[in-house]
């Protein structure tokens, strides 16, 4: 056995720090800026994937009242570990989180391409199962909405580092607002343990970021955040750009705009 291959796996483990980072006040009162600003367009509604980012947004909205309504998507194939989050949020903040389902027509239409096994086969079904379990149902929810709230930050990957804070979402024609947009990993989770807020107990298992259960992985110390997401599909490990179709179809950086 070669000293390469007796080396233990260095899992992802996620920052602990007990101080604020530099700059956390500032970025604070610009998320919640932002989330005031999102209000202002009524009807406003935050889209919640129970990630650790989301959470914090949520603490946000609940705490300061903010007239913004939070739903999820329950893809159908949410680990349960997120769906145990889900229901203790909704407990500890006394808030619904509203469950948004794709049709049953388009669960049926995939199990007959055999999705689940065909999407690591072939990208086309990989982003047919997500146009039909997130990006459908998240279509009809916006629908009549004038804003609404994501927890992107650039931060994330490197096809998120050029998103804005606000912008016209030209692919579900209204407003949108990432009220995170400039937080790092260590302002996520300063916040997190200082409010003592829920999370996904897959973070302590190696997940940087979280997503449905047959495409999502543990990342290594040393890779990406989003490594772990559509995995197979990733051919520069530093470079990771895949997405689900959601923030692809919102951000179409010729025609966005800062909002007025
Ligand atoms: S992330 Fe995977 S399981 Fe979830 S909708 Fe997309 S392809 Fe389907």
């Amino acid at each position: 056995m070669n000293a390469i291959a007796a080396s233990p796996v260095r899992w992802y483990k996620r920052p602990r720090p007990t101080t604020a980072p530099s700059g956390f006040s500032a970025r604070l009162d610009e998320a919640l800026e932002l989330l005031r600003e999102a209000s202002r367009h009524s009807p406003c509604v935050f889209a919640h994937s129970l990630s650790a980012e989301d959470m914090v947004i949520f603490h946000l909205i609940v705490e300061h009242h903010f007239p913004i309504q939070s739903f999820a998507l329950d893809t159908g194939k949410l680990p349960e570990a997120t769906l145990d989050l889900w229901s203790r949020a909704e407990t500890i903040y006394s808030t619904r989180i509203e469950r948004v389902s794709p049709a049953e027509a388009s669960v049926d239409a995939l199990v007959a391409m055999s999705a689940d096994s065909a999407l690591y086969e072939s990208k086309s079904v990989r982003l047919r199962c997500c146009e039909l379990r997130k990006t459908e149902p998240l279509r009809a929810v916006l629908a009549g909405k004038q804003a609404w709230v994501t927890g992107l930050r650039r931060a994330q990957s490197v096809g998120r580092a050029t998103m804005n804070a606000s912008e016209f979402d030209h692919g579900f024609q209204l407003y949108k607002f990432s009220p995170l947009i400039n937080w790092t990993d260590e302002d996520v989770w300063y916040f997190t343990d200082k409010y003592k807020i829920p999370y996904n107990v897959l973070y302590g298992k190696g997940y940087a970021s979280i997503g449905c259960n047959p495409c999502t992985r543990p990342i290594r110390e040393s890779e990406p955040a989003r490594a772990g997401r559509w995995w197979w599909e990733q051919t520069d490990p530093n470079a990771i750009k895949s997405e689900c179709g959601i923030h692809v179809s919102a951000h179409p950086s010729s025609t966005s705009k800062e909002v007025q």
